[in-house]
């Protein structure tokens, strides 16, 4: 019986839960959706379009291997999708479909209207558990609510993990050969601009480049994770981001790369390895967020009251603080980081949050917007949990009065300022003292060509204050 295995956010063939059911269950043809226009509406970044394509054209050689096509069909958006899957399965004589799930609401919505779509014509459709460790519904509070505090949702994690370790499923034997050829894989999508060579070669393509960062990583760096993860200058963190964002890696293989590394542990011992894998579940926590809390996918704020939020409409202000001149040099050498790697430090990534936010009182979604409009790793989830922690109008999200000052958070996570002049050589001269603060050299001081701060932190902290203040928020 002719089995089809859709490929979305899974771009691997190693612990594929859909893909190593569906070549159980009989010979396999693969699918992969080219979706412009509902990526454009997703704002989705063109480094991580061609990210996705590079990681396609890797996938499609690891099936040829296992003597599975890889189809390839065109359309405008999620809308065509039941027509064209269904379309393929009459071609070719398919009794099933299996994918993975995915949490957001356009996805799960398209999900929905493809199964019911294909149950028309008597064809079946299987959703897979394989980008979480956890499927949402399963970690609930005790009267079976989501949780809306991380520490609450990790606890049961781990209690969830101590009865039984989510398995890796099996690599899938090579099938016999079929007639059917693969498609050949887009170079480029209309509307995507290919990012520059420098930004793609930091992010090779394929599961074998993903394994070797991986690996490198619990070889070599996780046991100095918890002391190092927060200084951007150095290689502190996995790097591994945009793999699990595409799938080109499972949660699962960095779960068992992580308890390698520490005797089987995951809440005691290593403690580097314990903190990675912490960070493993607030990925998880954000994307079960999204299932139990739909509205934050529709761009609303996660604590309703905070709606009323008065946001300032700073054009100027914003514009300054995406192309990184806003006179802080954190801020600026962060953006820089994310316009020129496609990807930015979690520290940074607070810090920038925090500042437009708090500092410049700009919406949040125009924050959130920017960064999937450029980051390769950009997910919904995590970029939506992350942007709301920090404006103070998520779940579980920073206190609106504990604002982080820009200056301070640049003196001690880059103390020696090499981040800063890395990525502003502009003020590669200045001391590790002043190049965190260079407005405060005074004018005849202060380096030629670095403008001076869009604003005043403590005058701003203060504005930030009051707008959460007037909500009547508790201290
Ligand atoms: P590591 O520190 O090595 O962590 C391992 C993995 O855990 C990461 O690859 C990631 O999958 C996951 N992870 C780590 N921290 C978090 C977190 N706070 N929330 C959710 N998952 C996490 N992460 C994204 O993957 N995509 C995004 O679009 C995204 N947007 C963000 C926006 C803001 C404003 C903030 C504050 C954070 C955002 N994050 C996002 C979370 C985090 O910054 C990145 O996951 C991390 O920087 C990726 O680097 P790494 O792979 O070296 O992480």
């Amino acid at each position: 019986m002719q089995q089809l295995m859709w490929f979305r956010s899974d771009l691997r063939i190693d612990d594929n839960t859909a893909l190593s059911q569906a070549m159980s269950r009989g010979s396999t043809i693969a699918l992969y959706l080219v979706t412009p226009g509902q990526w454009q509406r997703h704002d989705d970044a063109p480094c991580k379009v061609d990210f996705w394509l590079r990681n396609l054209a890797q996938l499609s050689r690891a099936l040829a291997a296992l003597n599975v096509p890889l189809l390839i069909r065109q359309c405008e958006d999620w809308n065509q999708a039941p027509a064209v899957i269904a379309e393929v399965c009459h071609q070719h004589n398919v009794c099933a479909v299996h994918a993975n799930e995915e949490y957001g609401i356009n996805e799960s919505l398209r999900d929905r209207c493809v199964a019911a779509y294909l149950a028309q014509q008597d064809i079946a459709w299987h959703s897979h558990l394989d980008q979480l460790l956890f499927k949402p519904g399963s970690i609930l509070t005790r009267s079976g609510g989501y949780f809306q505090v991380y520490s609450q949702f990790r606890k049961v994690c781990y209690e969830h993990l101590h009865m039984a370790l989510p398995g890796r499923v099996a690599r899938p034997v090579a099938q016999a050969p079929t007639p059917l050829a693969s498609d050949a894989i887009p170079q480029a999508v209309d509307g995507f601009a290919m990012p520059s060579e420098q930004l793609r070669s930091l992010w090779p393509a394929g599961e074998e480049a993903a394994r070797q960062r991986l690996e490198r990583f619990a070889d070599e760096q996780i046991g100095y994770y918890k002391d190092e993860r927060d200084f951007p200058a150095l290689p502190g963190t996995s790097q591994l981001s945009p793999y699990l964002a595409a799938g080109v890696l499972s949660p699962r293989q960095c779960l068992h790369a992580a308890l390698a590394a520490n005797r089987g542990e995951f809440d005691s011992g290593n403690a580097g390895v314990v903190t990675w894998v912490n960070e493993l579940l607030w990925r998880e926590f954000y994307k079960h967020i999204l299932v139990g809390y739909p509205r934050v996918s529709r761009h609303r704020a996660f604590r309703p009251e905070t709606e009323a939020v008065a946001w300032r409409r700073a054009p100027e202000e914003l514009a300054a603080w995406q192309q990184g001149r806003t006179g802080l040099p954190i801020i600026d050498a962060a953006m820089r980081q994310l316009l020129e790697t496609g990807w930015m430090h979690n520290r940074l990534r607070m810090i920038v949050a925090m500042f437009l936010t708090k500092n410049l009182l700009i919406d949040w979604r125009e924050g959130e917007r920017f960064f999937m409009r450029h980051l390769i790793d950009g997910d919904l989830a995590a970029n939506n949990g992350g942007w709301q922690w920090s404006a103070s109008t998520g779940t579980d999200a920073a206190p609106y009065f504990r604002i982080f000052n820009p200056i301070s958070q640049s003196q001690k996570f880059d103390p020696e300022g090499r981040f800063i002049r890395h990525w502003l050589p502009e003020l590669a001269g200045l001391n590790k003292r002043d190049i965190h603060d260079p407005a405060s050299l005074g004018g005849l001081f202060a380096p030629a060509g670095y403008p001076r701060p869009i604003v005043d932190l403590s005058r701003s902290r203060e504005r930030a204050l009051a707008a959460f203040r007037n909500l009547g928020q508790e201290v």
